[in-house]
This record gives C-alpha cells, structure tokens and sequence, in this order.
C-alpha cells in the first residue's frame, strides 16, 4: 500500500476510537471524545474504557476488541505503560491509524526510546502507521475531526499545518481565528517514531482542499525522503526551522530526540525539496496565507500602488531585501497610471496615487494594473486618511480585482492604521486577497510568491544524471588497499586516485622512497614540480612544514626532499612516512575549495567556497544535498559573497565557471556512489583558470567512515 493510502487513516479517517476514554471532566482521555463530538466529527466514535459503560453519551467499549465495525483511526490517551499493551490489542483488531497523544517516549531517553520502537513495530505488524508519540494529535478540518485536546478545530481554509510541536499547534489553532489563517489541517508530529513531514508532505500533495502545505521543523528524520517528498509535492511548501543558533539547536535536539543538522545544509536540503523559507512565525504565516489563497507570481515585475509615499518608499526597500526589487514601470504603463492620479502623483513604481487619488484612483490603478502584461504581481497599499475609509477602500479593491478578471496574478494588501483597517483586512482576507498590516509583510508574500513559481518552473524531476565515465570500481580499491592497512585516512596519492576515478583533473604524480628516485622521477613528470610528504598521520602537510612549490632543477629537488622529511620527523617524530610526493606544479589559478560532509540527517553533502581566507574566516561557503547535477552546482556559484571574483573584477576574465560546476557535480557524485565509505572529502585547493581553461585539483584528502 502507497503511502498516501495508509496514511487516510490518519488525516481522513472513517471512524475512531479513543483508547482511554475518560469520564473525568478536564482528562485528556475526555477532552478527545468531546472535541470529536464538538467539532462535528460525523463516523463512528467509539470511546474505549473498561469500566463505564458510555462517555458523554456514547457507548463505550471496554477492550477494542469489542467494538463491533471496523476502526479506522485509535486515538492513545493512556499512560506510556499501557500504550504497548493497548497497541497489540489495536494491531489485532487491524487498526490503520495510531494518533498516540501520550508522553513518556524517547523524548525522555533510553528506556523511553525502546518502548516506543515497540509500539511502533507493534502498529505495523497490523499495517498501522504510528503518528507521535507526544503529541496534541490531529486536527482534520475537512472530517471535521478533532482529534486532539486543542480546543477546537482551526479556521476553515486551504493550509496544512504540520508541526513538529505540539504547544505550538495549539497556539497556531487558536491564532488561526485572530489571523484568518485558513488551514484544511493541523497536525502536531512530535517524536516521528514513523510518520513524518514526508508522509505529511506526500498525502497533502494530493489532497485538492489543501493549496498550501505549512511546516515548522525542529529537525528532519529521514532528510532525502523529505527532499523527495517535496520537490514531487508540485504544490507550495513553506517552513520554519528552528534551532539555527548554537544554543537553539540544543534545545530542539532535547526537545524531540532528533537530531538538528547545520543551517546551511537546512538551507540547501530546502531549496533541493523547493520549499520556501519562512525567518519566524509570523512570516510562515503570513507566506502561508499568501501561498493558500493566491496564485504563484509567474514573473519579476511587481507594481506597488500606494496612496503614502512613506510606506511605498518602504516597500521599495522591502522588495530589495526580499530578493524581488521593484522596477520603474515601462513609460506607455506609466502614462496609463497618470490618469488616475492628481498630476502631483508618481506613476514610476511604487505608482503613487497621493492622499488626493481617493477611492476612484485605487480602483483604476488596479484595473491599469492587473491588465498590464507588464506586471505579474499586485500589492496595494493604504494610509489611512481623513477623506478615505478603509472599508470602502477594501470594498474598492475587491470590485477592481473582479472587474478585470484576471486571476492568475497574486495580489496582495496592506493597509496601515487602527481600528477600521483591521476590519477592511478581514473582509479581504476572507475574499481571498491576503491583509498585512505593514508593507515588508506584504512584499515577503509576493516574494514566496515568486519563488513557488521559480520553483513550479524547475519541475518536480530531479535533472541529476551520474555521469557515465567514472571507475567506482577503482575508487573502491584504493579504499580497500587503505582499509587493509588498519586506515580511516587516505593519503593525498591515494585520494588522488579515487579522484581520478571520477574524472577530476588531478595531474601526474608520483611518490619517491629515496632521494635518488625522487630525482628519477623529477626528470619524467617536468619542472617546475612540487614536492609533498605522504604520510597517513600528517593531514595538513603545509602545517608539517611538508609542502614544497616551485622546485625547478635536481638540486632542488634533492634539498627539498631532505628539507620535507627532516620537517615532518621534527613535526610528528613516530609518523608513518610513505615517501615523498612529486607531482607536477599548477600554473596559478584563483583557489577554490570543494568538500563534502556526511550529515546525519541528509547523508553526503558537498560545500563550495573560495580558498583561503574566504573560507577559513569568512565562512563563505554554500552547500547541496549530495547527487545533483551541474546545472544545480551553477546555481550554488552566486550563493556565495565572493561570487564577483568568479565573474572577473578589475579587468580579469570571467573563470571557467562550467568546468568547475561539472567538477563539484562529479564530487558530489562520487561521495552519494561511495557514501557507505567515505565520511569527508576535500578538494582544497582547486586552481580554478578563466574560462575555457578548465582548472587543477592540487589536494586531495578522503577520510573514511569508521568501521
Ligand atoms: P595541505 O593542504 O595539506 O597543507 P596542499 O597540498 O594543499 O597541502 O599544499 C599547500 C599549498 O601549496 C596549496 O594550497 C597550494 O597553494 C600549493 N600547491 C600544492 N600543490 C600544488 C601544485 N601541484 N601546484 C601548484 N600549487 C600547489
Ligand atoms: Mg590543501
């Protein structure tokens, strides 16, 4: 069974039990039962107590075994102890969906951690899907289900909120009312001892009720079903992820007994599952609402139509920050909008209307600009004034939007004063038109906007492809060599050759047991060469004193090969010494570093950066989810600060951007190919030339996993 299939039980039940069911007034096992009633649940609800006959009214089962039709969904409000046991009885009676709400799991340890496997191995024996356990449990707008002991179910709309945390939901569930903020579920994960935001994401994806899919993630269990599930959603994702800050990620890992990654590979895995960032709460809900209620911007240009000239100046500043700057509007539009505006007005962009303009001058710049083809996205600010009302202003938007019919352009509103705003947003809220209450908001909106269309256009295949010309074969027999030598640690020759394998341009080198082979050797690769020590327990060789550039004749050869030892003996007196590299000397190239870690949550990642101070202070450097194609490696280019040294400045050629991205992409293929080995790489420096001249790995370091 599919995914999406088991997972109806859960998120659209047919019928329900609550294991726990309690006739105490306040009791979780209580509050369940009557939410379900309350919230208009309309299948069976069948309240499981050994002991009292009904519960509120319903009849009530002792064991359920007892319950006479099928069970769809069984909602656990029994103490840790008792879950198991509750559970076997559950995967007997063939129960698809378990909503554990009780605490006392792996959020607490060891012990904890242990039962809870239990459960779930339980749960799934009967082909059960385990949602939490800790959690307030589901909420299910569509089934009008409540199945949780949040007070009741959210404000009706078109966002699925999923939330690792349960406190949170409560609070989102209740703030819904106050925002508006439509959700067609709200669903509180907790531990994810098995479903998860990809199960979430995957169900929501099909589900036609739901528009806009809402996350807040303390940390991603499975981190490339969640790229999976996202990326194939072909629906807007937004989230919120918590514990960036060094303190934060403590307390999240605490929290949920998972494990948070590092922020930027969050920020790759994101944009590789194309979903949306949101900095806080307020801007997950607020691109939410956005996301559930209007179309995706199809292009870049956004018109601003405002009666203050403050708050359009400060749009201006907040489409800049949001990655979506505002253009000055062609001048044959530009003529259109001085029509319906006093003369002193601007029709530029923000379009101006002035405090003169009055009702007529918003609905008309609306009208001029919805049918623009220039404009694919609309915001439309308002001061309040003395000779305008704001609901009339809100009344006046909604009649333009209508009038002209279109409606595959977002457009969003902002509106800045007291009482009688608020009221006006409410009525364009539930019209559908998103209200913010400041112009920033409301530019991040159509910023998420855009980019759930530059995501839309990216489409839901991966464009990965592992290139053909590459020997795993070879690359693994290094490994073994190493590993039969008692090593987690490639040496540079070594890590060469895997390198090699993959098709990395690593040039001609060679290791020399004596000075006189050293000399041989000189003579078949070529001056100018550079000479290294190999040594397993010198990894930074430079730092051993082990690195000699530039050597030209035999002598040189013959004192940097005495120098190079006597450094490293010196260095480290007991290190394991293979002999000395020689290997021929890179023209000089602007350095870059390629590297790739193993994260725990989304397995092989590979970061890029400029070399040298860039990276090691600057720590400028952007990173992807590991396999990914060229194209994906091009993208990570301008994400980093110094990205205009790869464009050229001053008079230098623009570098060979494609060479490099093929590189990073050929890295990132061979970590995901040998991820079972190899724990961290390193391609550092790269000697990157102008284009069309390709580039040289000059270092290279591979360290395996342990075993
Ligand atoms: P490590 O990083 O272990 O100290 P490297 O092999 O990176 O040692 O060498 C140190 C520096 O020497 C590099 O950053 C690079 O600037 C230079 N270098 C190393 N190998 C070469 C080479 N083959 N051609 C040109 N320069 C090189
Ligand atoms: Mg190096």
């Amino acid at each position: 069974m599919s995914s999406v299939q088991e997972m109806k039980a859960l998120l659209a039940p047919k019928s329900i039990a609550v294991i726990g069911a309690s006739t105490k007034d306040g009791s979780i096992g209580n509050t369940v039962v009557k939410n379900l009633i309350e919230g208009g649940y309309a299948g069976a609800i069948y309240p499981i107590n050994p002991k009292a006959p009904d519960i509120l009214g319903i009849k009530a089962y002792a064991s359920i075994l007892d319950v006479p039709g099928e069970v769809d969904m069984a909602v656990f409000c029994v103490p840790a102890k008792v879950v198991l046991g509750a559970a076997e009885e559950c995967a007997k009676k063939q129960v698809k969906g378990y909503v554990i709400i009780t605490s006392g799991f792996s959020e607490v340890g060891h012990e904890g951690a242990e039962l809870e496997r239990r459960v779930v191995e339980v749960a799934k024996s009967g082909g059960g899907r385990v949602m939490g356990p800790n959690i307030v449990g589901v909420l299910l707008n569509e089934s009008k289900a409540n199945a949780s002991f949040a007070p009741s179910l959210p404000y009706p709309g078109k966002t699925a909120l999923i939330s690792q945390s349960g406190a949170l939901l409560i609070s989102l569930d209740m703030a819904s009312f106050v925002r508006q903020l439509g959700a067609s579920s709200m669903i509180s994960l907790g531990n994810m001892s098995d479903v998860d935001f990809a199960d979430c994401i995957e169900f929501y994806a099909q589900d036609d009720k739901t528009n806009c899919i809402s996350l807040y993630i303390e940390g991603v269990k499975d981190g490339r079903r969640f790229i999976e599930a996202g990326r194939k959603a072909g629906k807007p994702i937004v989230a919120l992820k918590s514990g960036v800050s060094a303190h934060g990620a403590a307390a999240a890992a605490s929290h949920t007994g998972s494990l948070a990654g590092s922020v930027k590979v969050y920020d790759a895995a994101f944009k590789q599952a194309h979903v949306i960032r949101a900095r806080d709460l307020d801007e997950l809900l607020d691109r939410s609402q956005a996301l559930a209620l209007q179309p995706p911007m199809k292009g870049e240009n956004i018109c601003v139509v405002t009666n203050g000239g403050g708050i359009g100046v400060l749009s201006s500043d907040s489409a800049e920050a949001h990655g979506v700057p505002l253009k000055t509007v062609p001048v044959e539009l530009q003529a259109e909008f001085k029509k319906c505006m006093p003369d002193f007005g601007s029709a530029k962009n923000p379009v101006d209307i002035t405090g003169g303009a009055g009702l007529k001058g918003y609905e008309d710049a609306i009208a001029v600009a919805l049918k623009s083809d220039w404009v694919h996205g609309l915001a439309v600010l308002y001061c309040e004034t003395a000779v305008t009302q704001p609901d009339e202003i809100a009344e006046g938007i909604l009649r333009a939007v209508k009038g002209t019919g279109v409606t595959d352009k977002p457009i969003v509103a902002c509106f800045v004063g007291g009482v009688k705003c608020v009221e006006a947003g409410k009525k364009l809220t539930a019209a559908g038109v998103p209200f913010y209450e400041n112009p920033d908001k409301a530019m991040s909106a159509l910023a998420a906007l855009r980019q759930a269309a530059l995501f839309q256009a990216e489409g839901i295949a991966d464009d990965y492809a592992p290139m053909k010309d590459v020997d795993e074969a070879a690359a693994r027999a290094v490994i073994a060599a190493a590993r039969a030598d008692g090593r987690s640690v490639l040496t540079e020759p070594e890590a060469k050759k895997v390198f090699a394998a993959y098709g990395l341009p690593v040039g001609k080198s060679m290791v020399a047991k004596s000075e006189d082979e050293a000399v041989k050797l000189a003579s078949e690769i070529g001056y100018p060469l550079v000479m290294k020590i190999v040594s397993p327990q010198i990894i930074h060789k430079s730092d051993a004193g082990g690195v000699k550039v530039n050597i030209k004749d035999e002598a040189g050869v013959r004192a940097a090969y005495k120098t190079i030892l006597a450094n490293a003996k010196a260095y480290k007196a007991d290190a394991d010494i293979h002999g000395i590299l020689l290997q021929s000397m890179a023209p000089l190239g602007k350095e870059v570093i390629v590297g790739s870690v193993n994260d725990p949550q989304f397995g092989p990642t590979v970061m890029f950066g400029m070399g040298g101070i860039f990276v090691e202070v600057l720590k400028d450097v952007t990173f992807r989810v590991a396999p990914f194609s060229p194209k994906t490696a091009m993208d990570m280019l301008p994400e980093i600060k110094s990205y205009k040294i790869l464009q050229g400045t001053r008079g230098e050629k623009r570098l060979d951007q494609e060479k490099l991205s093929e590189i990073i992409s050929r890295i990132s293929q061979l970590v995901s190919e040998l991820s079972d080995e190899i724990a961290e790489t390193d391609a550092n420096p790269i000697m990157l030339y102008p284009e069309g001249e390709g580039l040289a790995v000059v270092d290279a370091r591979v360290i395996l996993k342990k075993k």
